[in-house]
């Protein structure tokens, strides 16, 4: 098995933007996906806050460029799922095994595997997905066309999906936990602008509810405790992300499942770099990933310089 000098866990932005700065670096790279390259961004309607657009991007597209950059650059992009993640101290480089059996090997290795959507976690949730509960709405919302929808969360995802999900449905009940919005004031400002979309506030949704399809959800009033109703075609839930890290060594992972890094992105490992969504205190930006990725590819570079 030939070693790699540098392994990319991960094709979002962070990953690729360490592919373009390891490619620039003169590096010997593989990055694995276990999705097409993109990573979230991907399912974003459209991207209204990375420079360099004037006018907002949508999420495949931006994607897109930063894949065929990274390629233009000879970045070798692999479609594989990680299954065994180990550091060889005998010959002192990481193993990383592929599904299918590949396995390959790199004196550095930057996780860039970000974050997947939370569950809700209540009765209905499971039996319901794709059949009317959704976790994207660029995916799903054309299916709900003059349709009564509803959103819960109240984050910029909550946010941003309620009003894409307007350009579809008649009526999109946004649920939220408490009496204020999560997510940025601008955003606030055009959802209650929004007339097809009505907030409901110091809500949960407690279970959801039909025969074959989605029906309506149950919810409890977190101030009153009082029950209620609300009759829905389609449920979408953005209540937030938890980190994709399973794979990674547990020493190198805060209490949350978040890696820890340091300014320049290295974990308390020596060769493993961590960037993107997946890094504690990461802001969970676009433009934060791609500038994680540079910093992790430049501190690997630097590591492998100093061997
Ligand atoms: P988030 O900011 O963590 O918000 C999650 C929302 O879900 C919060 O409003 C939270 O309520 C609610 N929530 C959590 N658990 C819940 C539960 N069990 N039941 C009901 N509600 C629950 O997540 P996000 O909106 O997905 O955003 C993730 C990160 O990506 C953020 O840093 C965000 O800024 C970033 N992001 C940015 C953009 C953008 O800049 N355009 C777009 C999308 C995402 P509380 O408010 O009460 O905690």
């Amino acid at each position: 098995m030939k070693i790699k000098d540098l392994i990319i866990a991960g094709a979002g932005p962070a990953g690729l933007s360490a592919a373009i700065y390891g490619m620039r670096a003169g590096m010997d790279l593989a990055v694995i996906e276990k999705l097409a390259p993109g990573g979230q961004v991907m399912t974003t309607y459209e991207v209204e806050n990375y420079p360099g657009f004037a006018e907002p991007v949508p999420g495949w597209e931006l994607m897109s460029r930063m894949e065929n950059q990274a390629r233009r650059l000879g970045a070798d992009i692999r479609s594989s799922q990680i299954e065994g993640f180990a550091w060889n101290d005998a010959e002192k480089y990481f193993r990383v095994a592929l599904a299918g059996g590949e396995m390959l090997g790199a004196r550095a290795v930057i996780a860039a595997t970000g974050a997947s959507l939370m569950k809700l976690g209540v009765p209905g949730e499971a039996d319901f997905t794709g059949r009317g509960v959704s976790y994207c709405a660029t995916c799903d919302a054309a299916f709900f066309r003059e349709k009564v929808t509803a959103v819960v969360g109240g984050g910029n995802t909550a946010l941003e999906e309620a009003i894409y999900l307007t350009k579809f449905s008649s009526k999109v009940y946004l649920v939220h936990r408490r009496d204020q919005f999560r997510g940025a004031k601008l955003l606030q400002q055009r959802v209650l602008e929004n007339p097809r979309i009505v907030p409901v506030f110091d809500t949960v949704v407690t279970s959801i509810n039909g025969e074959l399809r989605v029906e309506s959800v149950s919810t409890a009033n977190k101030k009153t405790g009082e029950a209620g109703t609300i009759a829905v075609d389609g449920v979408f839930i953005f209540v937030g992300y938890q980190p994709n890290t399973a794979w990674l060594p547990r020493g190198i992972l805060a209490a949350n499942g978040e890696v820890i890094v340091d300014m320049h992105m290295r974990t308390t490992m020596p060769g493993l770099f961590a960037a993107g969504d997946l890094r504690k205190d990461s802001i969970r930006q676009i433009v934060a990933a791609t500038a994680d990725g540079a910093t992790a590819a430049l501190s690997a570079y630097e590591y492998l310089e100093s061997l």
